[in-house]
């Protein structure tokens, strides 16, 4: 296992870094007191910019206008963007509409890849991806209410989901819906592309989240779905195929998002050690004299290298033996980098004081938003249990063998 990075890449990541402190650090104030809606005309010619520069679509096969990074690669580059909270959106290759293009050049037909994936890859329209429901569990996503009926040539679908990120706003939304409620639980649904101006789409609210109600990108929206009709073209794979797709989709995306908060630590880290040795406790004493202060400084290098280790040993597992091989290393990551970041994220709002609580930092915008890290994608409990059954069966066949 060799991580050295090739020097294409450091070239790469250098560049990057150099348009993330450069061009979106300045923005930060502006996008911390008055949200992402105001400051959406800047970002759109960040983008331009970052398009102009060819460094937009790190994560897209080259064939569709991305830079074709591997899955470890693009870890490097979402650590970097994860340092500004308008990264991922700058280089369009933020959630969920990095995660509706893979799955719609993996799985879109000629004509869904004209109509959807052409404007998305250009940054023209964004996305939302509906999965979860107020009603049911979306730590066992089996289970769900919303059912896509076949009438003639067309589904209709009824149902009511929440936390569609990005739903206002969104173009379309790629849907989890009951199409087959016969089948063993994991081939019941498909996912179907629903385009937001169909008649009963119905954007109720966007669900306020730690006291922020967001808008546009920055939503997470609640999304009845009465009778809307789409023509059963707009299914993505094959019927019943929703969960196969879905965990395409997560494995990558886990790392994604683990890298991202690898970058969010390193900036946590990054204000912490300036803070720790520009505030004085007392004159010609700045905070980095501070016993406590160097603990949390060793603790949170010692943690931060740890995690970024293991997320890159997974994103080499994926690349290496593929998905399903890797699914230990990816749950570990998921459930340990989450909790690392707001490990780091505490101490960094800790040393900041009463600095830290307010938004003249992206402290306390990563502290609210990134909680939910440790819930999305699936729960820590979830991954703890999936990969302890696992690991628990393996020792149990190994017994059953030696008696
Ligand atoms: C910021 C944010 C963005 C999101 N974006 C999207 C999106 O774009 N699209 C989308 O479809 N969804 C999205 N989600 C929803 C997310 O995927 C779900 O919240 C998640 O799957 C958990 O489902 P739930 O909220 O229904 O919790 P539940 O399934 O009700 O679980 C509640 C809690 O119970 C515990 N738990 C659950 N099952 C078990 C178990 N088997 N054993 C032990 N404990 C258990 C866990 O602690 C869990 O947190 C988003 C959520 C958030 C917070």
């Amino acid at each position: 296992m060799d991580f050295a990075i090739s020097e294409k890449m450091q070239e790469l990541l250098g560049r990057i870094r150099d348009f993330v402190e450069t061009e979106l650090y300045p923005l930060e104030p502006e996008f911390l007191l008055q949200g992402f809606q105001v400051l959406q005309p800047v970002l759109e010619e960040k983008r331009a910019k970052v398009r102009a520069l060819g460094l937009a679509l790190p994560q897209i096969e080259q064939e569709y206008g991305g830079l074709g990074l591997s899955v470890l690669e693009h870890g490097l580059v979402s650590a970097e963007l994860g340092k500004s909270p308008v990264g991922h959106y700058s280089f369009n290759c933020q959630a969920p509409d990095a995660g509706n293009m893979e799955i719609l050049i993996k799985h879109g037909t000629s004509e869904q890849q004209e109509a959807y994936l052409k404007p998305l890859l250009a940054g023209k329209i964004r996305s939302c991806f509906s999965m979860t429901e107020p009603d049911h569990p979306g730590a066992n996503p089996t289970w769900m209410g919303t059912t896509a009926i076949k009438d003639g040539e067309d589904y209709v679908i009824t149902g009511r989901k929440w936390f569609s990120t990005g739903g206002d706003g969104a173009a379309f939304a790629i849907v989890m819906a009951v199409t087959n409620p016969d089948a063993p639980p994991h081939l019941r649904a498909s996912q179907i592309i629903v385009p937001a101006d169909t008649p009963g789409f119905i954007v109720e609210r966007d669900t306020p989240c730690m006291g922020q109600v967001g808008g546009g990108w920055a939503s997470h929206s609640e999304i009845t779905y009465d009778h809307c009709r789409v023509p059963q073209s707009n299914r993505l794979g094959s019927e019943g195929a929703g969960f196969l797709i879905a965990q395409e989709r997560l494995g990558p995306g886990r790392i994604h998002h683990c890298m991202r908060w690898i970058g969010i630590c390193e900036r946590a880290f990054d204000l912490m050690c300036r803070y720790a040795v520009e505030r004085e406790v007392a004159p010609g004493y700045p905070l980095g004299s501070r016993q406590f202060v160097q603990g949390w400084i060793a603790e949170s290098r010692a943690e931060i290298n740890a995690a970024r280790l293991m997320v890159l040993h997974a994103a080499w597992c994926i690349d290496h033996v593929g998905q399903k091989e890797a699914r230990d290393e990816v749950s570990l990551i998921k459930f340990s980098v989450a909790n690392v970041m707001m490990k780091v994220l505490d101490r960094a709002i800790q040393m900041h004081g009463g600095l830290g609580i307010t938004d003249y930092t992206p402290l306390a915008l990563f502290y609210r938003n990134e909680r939910a890290g440790r819930i999305y994608d699936g729960p820590d409990e979830v991954h703890k249990i999936a990969v302890a059954k696992r690991m628990l069966r393996r020792y149990a066949e190994e017994r059953q063998e030696v008696r």
